[in-house]
């Protein structure tokens, strides 16, 4: 038999192009050689958040008082913490299953192996008209003197593991480290953080990460900014800054210095279609943004694009090409922050001018109601003809208003435009029009 498309990976990016495609009416097959919702719902977004849930329900509890109520014995258990993870992500993947069965996709199990214009897997042969790659990314683990003979965590060994160590030194201050950091803090660890650059989440807006850090630093994480780790000897990390070393004993080290795609070179245009045309790559493959929400767009518009050309019906053409303009950032700490559209230092970088206007978050009355002493800002910063380049928040629930700023980047909108639509009252989302 040949089908109409086959998908190697059943990430965000696999499972997304196989349900469109399948429901589509083409025939579709999906290769997974671990799980059906890869790293995202595996070892990724859902079982951090899902912990990270949890640190925060702790937090609630004992700060329970400065909201009038009282709670003793206010404990937790990691293991059930960890149970309740694999708990939700079971439930989730079976969801995907389902989709699955729903559109009418094969899911093969077992590694996918391209050869020439064929997949081979589990010793039989699959021909397709159009390849999708979905593969994904892995852990970068740098060259670090001493370090693999320690029994150094990645993420996926800091999701499952149900003791917390008494110290714990971070390699890499991104997003993954950041928000390891926050969760084993909250449960009484001693944390420590040391980064290359010279502040936590490059990427992100400058001056909210600094704040954000501020915070963390009060509740207990020490950061190292500038800052290498240049070996490892069991329990001692040597870090350098400015040419001077030091050595800090820690009991368990967590490596997040960053991923990288699992095949190297992808290079693909706008509808995602590599130098071959017959075969695409969505996802944290192309190496790109590494953030599973944008994975699902690109495989939308992969798959779209595959589609005009199969079904006239379709409309033809060649669909949406892929817009990187309003890619929303989050870090899901406590607080957490959340940024879209563009920060100062990349505006600054290309020479475009701009303004700026910020706003506590106090300024919100859910935001005050919600947040005993709770700090944040929201920060928009604007071009000279008044659109919108980019929003940028630290407070909770930043990762849920962001996207009023993301479709209004997406969109062009001007910032009167969006001040002048009407946002439901109270709301943290407000904070938006307010800063307009
Ligand atoms: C700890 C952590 C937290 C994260 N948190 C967030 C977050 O909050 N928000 C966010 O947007 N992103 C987050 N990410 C990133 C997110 O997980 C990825 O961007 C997303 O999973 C990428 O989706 P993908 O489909 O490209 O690849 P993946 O999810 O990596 O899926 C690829 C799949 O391909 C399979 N595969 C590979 N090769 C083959 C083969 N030859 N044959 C068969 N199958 C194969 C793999 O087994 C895997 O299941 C996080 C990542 C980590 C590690």
């Amino acid at each position: 038999m040949i089908y109409d498309i086959a998908i190697i990976g059943g990430g965000p990016a696999g499972y997304t192009a196989a349900e469109l495609a399948g429901k589509s009416g083409l025939k579709t097959v999906l290769f997974e050689k671990n799980a059906l919702g890869g790293v995202c719902l595996n070892e990724g977004c859902i079982p951090t958040k899902t912990l990270l849930y949890s640190a925060k329900v702790f937090n609630t509890a004992k700060d329970s008082a400065k909201y009038g109520i009282s709670c003793e014995n206010i404990n937790y258990d990691l293991s059930k913490i960890i149970a309740r993870k694999n708990k939700v992500v079971r439930k989730l993947v079976a969801g995907i299953r389902a989709k699955m069965t729903e559109a009418g996709v094969e899911v093969v199990t077992g590694e996918a192996i391209i050869k020439e214009t064929t997949v081979i897997c589990n010793g039989q042969t699959y021909e397709a008209k159009k390849l999708i790659l979905c593969a994904g990314s892995e852990t970068v683990i740098p060259p670090i003197p001493g370090l693999k003979e320690t029994g150094f965590w990645t993420s996926r060994e800091a999701l499952d593991n149900k003791e917390v160590p008494e110290s714990l030194l971070i390699i890499g201050g991104g997003v993954i480290g950041i928000e390891f950091a926050s969760f084993f803090n909250t449960l009484g660890a001693k944390v420590v953080v040391v980064e290359m650059l010279d502040e936590i989440l490059g990427g992100m807006d400058k001056e909210l990460s600094g704040l954000l850090r501020q915070e963390l630093t009060k509740k207990g994480i020490e950061f190292h900014l500038t800052t290498k780790v240049i070996s490892v000897n069991n329990n001692q990390v040597e870090i350098e800054k400015d040419g001077e070393k030091q050595l800090i004993h820690t009991s368990q080290i967590l490596l997040s210095a960053g991923r990288k795609p699992v095949l190297k070179g992808i290079t693909v245009n706008e509808y995602m279609q590599t130098s071959n045309p017959n075969i695409y790559a969505c996802g944290d493959i192309t190496g790109f943004s590494l953030l599973a929400h944008t994975a699902v767009r690109e495989a939308e518009v992969a798959v779209e694009h595959i589609l005009r050309n199969f079904s006239p019906s379709c409309g033809g053409g060649r669909g949406e090409a892929m817009s990187y303009k309003a890619i929303p950032g989050v870090v899901y700490t406590n607080p957490e922050i959340a940024g879209v559209g563009q920060t100062e230092e990349a505006l600054q970088t290309e020479g475009i001018p701009y303004t700026v206007k910020r706003l506590p978050m106090a300024y919100s009355g859910r935001f005050v109601a919600e947040n005993e002493q709770g700090n944040g800002v929201c920060k928009i910063i604007e071009g000279e003809d008044g659109s919108i380049l980019g929003v940028h928040i630290l407070g909770n629930p930043a990762s849920e208003i962001i996207v009023i700023a993301g479709i209004a980047i997406e969109k062009g909108m001007k910032a009167e435009a969006l001040k002048a639509m009407v946002f439901p009252h109270p709301t943290v989302g407000e904070i938006i029009k307010e800063t307009l």
